[in-house]
């Protein structure tokens, strides 16, 4: 792997219902800042979202926040966007996607909903075609994940899964082994 110094969380904009989730962002968004990597998020202020976001600002670390317009007042507070490092007002959801993108040395994804996954599904296929080979991680707390897995076993099985040697997501059920896991090699 090449250097990180700047990881991309998709995450849930609602806290969820298992507090392992809200605590697995606080956990992760700590060790991001205590490694001195800047945290590239999509400048939720609730939820999963707002809780990564809060543990590297609290660990003295540094945020990039990347939300449409659109969104402003929706998935935060307005004045609660003040307090991230830096903010990117993107014109539509894809240019958004695609700022996360370029500004991540790699991804991890939370627990989330559609959104999370539609964000993380997306790194996954470009991967898959070969457009990158920045690692891909999956915060499996509580095994939240697992189903999803199950769902790629069975694409795997039907023969629907191509270009596998460009697909090797890392599954890490601990938060706090993330960071060191990503810094390792
Ligand atoms: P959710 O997991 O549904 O709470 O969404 C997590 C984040 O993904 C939120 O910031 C959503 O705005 C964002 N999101 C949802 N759909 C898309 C999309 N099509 N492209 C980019 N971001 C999205």
């Amino acid at each position: 792997m090449g250097k990180i110094n700047s990881i991309c969380v998709y995450c849930g904009s609602q806290p969820g219902s298992d507090p392992a989730f809200m605590k697995a962002a606080r956990t992760l968004g700590t060790q991001i800042a205590n490694a001195n990597i800047k945290l590239i998020y999509g400048g939720g202020t609730y939820g999963l979202m707002g809780e990564v976001a809060d543990g590297v600002l609290d660990a003295g670390g540094e945020v990039t926040g990347i939300i449409p317009k659109f969104l402003i007042g929706r998935e935060g507070r307005n004045e609660d966007l003040d307090k991230l490092t830096e903010v990117i007002i993107t014109e539509n959801m894809h240019e958004r996607k695609q700022t996360m993108f370029e500004r991540a040395d790699a991804f991890v994804t939370l627990p989330g909903g559609v959104g999370t996954l539609e964000e993380i599904v997306e790194i996954m296929t470009w991967a898959q075609l070969g457009r990158h080979k920045k690692p891909i991680v999956f915060a499996n707390v509580n095994d939240f994940w697992n189903t999803m897995f199950a769902q790629l076993e069975v694409m795997k099985k039907a023969g629907f899964l191509h270009s596998m040697e460009n697909l090797k997501p890392i599954i890490i059920g601990d938060v706090s082994k993330i960071v060191e896991t990503l810094l390792a090699d």
